[in-house]
């Protein structure tokens, strides 16, 4: 097998983009925010959930083998109920996540762990290239592609996703082997256009178009292309429905549109990405506030303590801005992108790397809150601890289990925890791209690329930076011999007053835009970037209704939280930013003790006297009287690390 990079999507040869990847192996991310929580990710997260996803499914796998192996025709263990089956697609995650870790160390208990995984699901797969862990044996080749809408080819797409990830980071291909043949099966199925299912959980679109960059073959491009179409994409007027899926949806429209130039696919992208951004989005990036139906919602519609926003959105948002970036490097999306890592996508999970958050509410009353009609549902016995586990605590779990004899989380899917650490695992990824004429910088943080540009030269460019901490990022380029590219830096939409200094020449550098430096670079150049990071106060639209006469706090890319544990003298749900306050005002300072370290805010604030208080008043009575306090602030990501309490994003402003 011919050496292959470890790419984590593949548009190095698409007709349509002007930026191409550079492979996760190519970039160390060397110190700071992102190495650190790199290394959680690593040495926690992956070991983690590889012990979560065993006890979950591998005797599942086994009992599959026998039962195929058998012939028998009973079906294996759990209803068809929605979500059920779509289990099997966390091992294909967590293999996807382990394959990018092992890319970067020798770890031979990983590799033993990724080993002992594959040898669990190569047996359950059928002759004719079938491969589901419930629907093992022959016998039950009846219910086959009933379930395709949300499970069978959902868990294909991953599997097909995390068997690429396996081959181009070790080499091996029994994997990919493997998915190739699962792959040619729903090409049998659905390529006729006998089987009218689609996939309306997608993935498999996006999977098919990653194989058919891996190994060349159209027919999985053409599939993935009928998935696309059958979903009605093109011609969607807004952002609606799931909001997992509707990201997935949009990640695969913009790889079929690097691939083919089908205009209808990027313009029904950009519609609906301006249509997120204008009216369907948490001011974190999180999107989906709906809770039924995991929903976008419709406009405005963004309730803070009862939302939704699923960690796995803010995840498909990033990927979906990361693939629109590539096309032309358009610096919106790659600010886009910034604000879900920052913010919605890391607020998913704690900073030890082994709890998680499902939804992500952007207010908390701190507890439990019981719902008398779900009472009816709660067995004699039990109880909070087992109750808050029903109904939704506030803070983040261990696991989402689907066991149903035990008290269970409302979420049967386990989706957000292995979506986090595969994403995390292709962090580097992110960092850059390269284009014909240089190399592109788009994320901050301590790193160094080591990688080459179109013409073969190599090129290693470092980053040095306490980013997003201080706005202050020292690049320098290296090379054997003076060498000619353009520099391409992205400065942040948020970056007003940025400057740029290349040995000793200031240039100012306006924000919302990528700054092309064409130079020809001497070894060792060094390009200072100064982005200014004064704390804002931002407003949102009057029709957001719970955001009405309130502010949110944003510091460069990093959006606070307001909790309890650390105002425990007022009620910050209740508490005010004065009408005259100033953003100026608020103190700002790295604390490297508070939550692996962080800068922490302190906002000037008012606080109502404590007390019962009438629910509605006449206009002419006073609200009772308030007292001078200051409000400490958290990042948004890092809150819920301290137990549970009560926290907010938005501060209501006094009138
Ligand atoms: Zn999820």
């Amino acid at each position: 097998m011919s050496k292959v990079q470890n790419y984590v999507f593949d548009n190095s040869n698409s007709s349509y983009t002007n930026l191409k990847p550079v492979p996760v192996s190519a970039v160390k991310l060397t110190e700071g925010f992102w190495s650190d929580r790199l290394r959680v990710n690593t040495e926690v997260t992956v070991p983690y959930e590889f012990g979560m996803i065993r006890d979950d499914l591998f005797d599942k796998f086994r009992r599959a083998a026998t039962l195929k192996s058998s012939g028998l025709g009973t079906e294996n263990e759990d209803t068809p109920a929605p979500g059920r089956r779509a289990r099997e697609a966390n091992l294909h995650r967590w293999l996807e996540a382990a394959s990018f870790t092992l890319a970067g160390q020798h770890n031979a208990e990983l590799q033993g762990q990724v080993d002992e995984a594959i040898d669990l699901i190569l047996p359950v797969q059928e002759d004719d290239g079938y491969l589901h862990v419930n629907l093992a044996s022959k016998a039950m080749r009846n219910l086959r592609w009933k379930d395709a809408r949300l499970n069978e080819l959902y868990a294909s797409g991953h599997m097909i996703q995390a068997a690429i990830a396996h081959h181009r980071n070790t080499g091996e291909s029994r994997y990919l082997d493997s998915a190739i043949r699962v792959a040619d099966h729903i090409y049998d199925v659905f390529g006729a256009g006998t089987h009218q299912h689609d996939p309306s959980h997608p993935v498999v679109e996006m999977a098919l178009i990653e194989l058919y960059r891996a190994t060349g073959d159209s027919k999985y491009f053409d599939l993935a292309c009928y998935f696309i179409d059958h979903a009605g994409f093109e011609d969607m007027k807004e952002i609606a429905g799931h909001s997992v899926q509707i990201t997935f949806l949009l990640c695969a429209a913009i790889d079929a549109y690097c691939e083919s130039g089908r205009q209808s696919y990027l313009d029904a992208s950009t519609r609906l990405w301006n249509d997120m951004t204008n009216h369907k989005m948490y001011v974190t990036g999180a999107i989906g506030g709906r809770q039924v139906g995991e929903a976008m919602g419709q406009e405005y519609e963004l309730p803070h303590e009862h939302g939704y926003a699923e960690t796995c959105a803010a995840i498909g948002s990033a990927m979906w801005n990361w693939r629109a970036l590539q096309i032309d490097g358009e610096s919106k999306y790659a600010d886009q992108m910034e604000l879900c890592w920052f913010n919605s996508i890391m607020c998913g999970v704690n900073l030890a790397g082994d709890k998680f958050f499902y939804d992500n509410p952007h207010s908390s009353c701190g507890h439990a809150y019981f719902d008398p009609w779900l009472g009816n549902e709660i067995r004699d016995g039990q109880d909070y601890e087992s109750y808050r586990k029903w109904v939704g605590a506030p803070t983040r779990q261990e696991w989402f289990w689907v066991d149903r004899d035990t008290p269970r989380y409302p979420y049967r899917v386990a989706c957000c925890p292995p979506n986090l650490v595969r994403t995390i695992a292709q962090l580097p990824a992110y960092f850059y791209s390269s284009s014909d004429d240089g190399i592109w910088v788009h994320m901050y943080g301590g790193s160094q690329l080591d990688w080459n540009l179109r013409d073969g030269s190599a090129v290693q460019i470092s980053q040095a930076t306490n980013y997003p901490w201080d706005g202050e990022i020292v690049i320098e380029i290296d090379s054997q011999s003076p060498i000619e590219f353009t520099l391409h830096l992205r400065i942040p939409g948020w970056a007003r007053s940025a400057v740029v200094e290349v040995d000793g020449d200031k240039i100012d550098a306006a924000p919302g835009r990528y700054l092309h430096l064409h130079r020809v670079w001497n070894p060792g150049a060094k390009v200072r970037l100064t982005l200014p990071m004064p704390v804002e106060y931002l407003v949102a639209d009057s029709m957001v209704a719970e955001a009405r006469d309130s502010i949110a706090v944003k510091r460069g890319p990093i959006v606070y939280a307001f909790e309890g544990i650390d105002n425990p003298d007022a009620t910050v749900r209740r508490a005010a930013v004065p009408a005259s306050g100033n953003p100026s005002d608020v103190l700002s300072e790295y604390k490297a003790d508070l939550l692996d370290g962080v800068v922490s805010v302190e906002v000037p604030a008012l606080t109502p006297a404590e007390g019962e208080k009438p629910l509605y008043r006449t206009v002419d009575l006073p609200e009772s009287p308030h007292a001078e306090t200051s409000l400490k602030g958290v990042p948004f990501f890092s809150w819920d690390n301290r137990g549970e309490t009560e926290m907010t994003v938005w501060l209501r402003r006094h009138r």
